[in-house]
């Protein structure tokens, strides 16, 4: 009995250090583990024993202005990463290449000036505004293409001559050409002979032609002949007249008491006033059998003027004195004309 007692407080005893052991220790491998966190695994809270790995950060990124941030226990990761800023341009301003946040204003357009063909374009984006000016373009002359008062742009074209196109039967220098006119005795019936420019020549002047500052003469040595039947009974009335290639008629006035008759002309667009004169007869007889008439025939112009027109008519288109019928009332495809040009 004392033997079962004996072994019955042993078998107490035993009991009470098992379970001793089983709550204050871990020897039968009974551990109490604590949750991981971020950065320490489980870990036994009664023996320190650690169990698999730290669960690591749950990481919210960083922003701009927010830091990274652990979403599990708020440890902070890392610092705000900043803006980066785009440059400004024209119309946007600062702007966050991350966030698109925005700082200051625009910079806004710097307009270059329009001019004839550009529109006002800005120097910084290349965007335009508004239109072109357009060319500012004088008026053109017969001399002379419009020009842009701007920028210099040539237009297309001079002013039209009054006679362009017009099939003119032209004079060359030493060439005889038919010339019809009036007899003198009948002057209803035509008389043909010839006309020649025998000379022509561009000079300041000489002693029946006076010079004057920025014109020059064009002087042309002109013979009319005849020698047929029809002139020998009836003689002939030579007759001219003068003309513009660019205004068609040539507007001249009675003859001074120099001989000279003042006409306009139209140069690089203004009225320029010349002079014609009719020299003195170098022939005007019979000589054999032909009667012939020489003289010298000149007009002063600017110099380089190339427009006049000394035209051989029949007399009985003359309406008035030889020099004042329009060009226009007596010019046809056989006139023969010389441009004292
Ligand atoms: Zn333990
Ligand atoms: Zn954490
Ligand atoms: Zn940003
Ligand atoms: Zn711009
Ligand atoms: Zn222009």
């Amino acid at each position: 009995m004392k033997r079962i007692l004996f072994w019955s407080c042993g078998g107490l005893a035993a009991a009470a250090i098992v379970a001793a052991l089983l709550l204050f220790t871990c020897v039968f491998g009974n551990h109490t583990y604590r949750a991981a966190t971020c950065t320490e695994p489980e870990i036994c809270t009664r023996c320190g024993k650690t169990r698999g790995e730290p669960l690591g950060h749950d990481d919210a990124a960083a922003t701009c202005e927010t830091p990274a941030v652990c979403r599990r226990c708020g440890a902070v990761l890392s610092e705000p990463l900043g803006h980066e800023f785009l440059p400004a341009d024209c119309v946007i301003p600062e702007t966050c290449a991350r966030c698109r946040i925005t700082r200051g204003e625009p910079l806004g357009h710097v307009f270059a000036p329009a001019d004839c063909t550009v529109p006002e374009i800005c120097t910084r984006c290349g965007i335009t505004r508004g239109e072109p000016l357009g060319h500012d373009m004088t008026a053109p002359t017969f001399q002379t293409p419009a020009v842009c008062t701007r920028c210099g742009f040539v237009g297309s074209g001079t002013l039209p001559p009054a006679l362009l196109g017009r099939t003119l039967n032209e004079l060359a220098v030493g060439v005889l050409a038919p010339y019809t006119t009036a007899g003198y005795e009948d002057r209803d019936v035509d008389v043909t002979g010839t006309v020649e420019i025998a000379d022509y020549t561009v000079m300041d002047g000489d002693a029946d032609f006076p010079p004057r500052e920025g014109y020059e003469w064009h002087i042309a040595t002109v013979r009319i002949a005849f020698e047929g039947d029809d002139a020998k009974s009836n003689g002939a009335l030579n007759a001219w007249t003068y003309g513009d290639y660019y205004l068609g008629d040539c507007a001249m006035t009675a003859a001074d008491e120099n001989g000279l008759r003042a006409f306009p002309v139209d140069r690089y667009g203004v009225r320029v006033t010349c002079w014609q004169k009719t020299g003195p007869a170098i022939e005007s007889d019979w000589y054999d059998r032909a009667l012939r008439f020489t003289w010298r025939e000149g007009v002063l112009v600017p110099k380089g003027y190339d427009g006049v027109l000394l035209i051989f008519c029949n007399y009985r288109l003359m309406k008035d004195a030889p020099g004042v019928t329009p060009a226009s009332e007596v010019l046809d495809e056989a006139t023969p004309v010389f441009r004292m040009k």
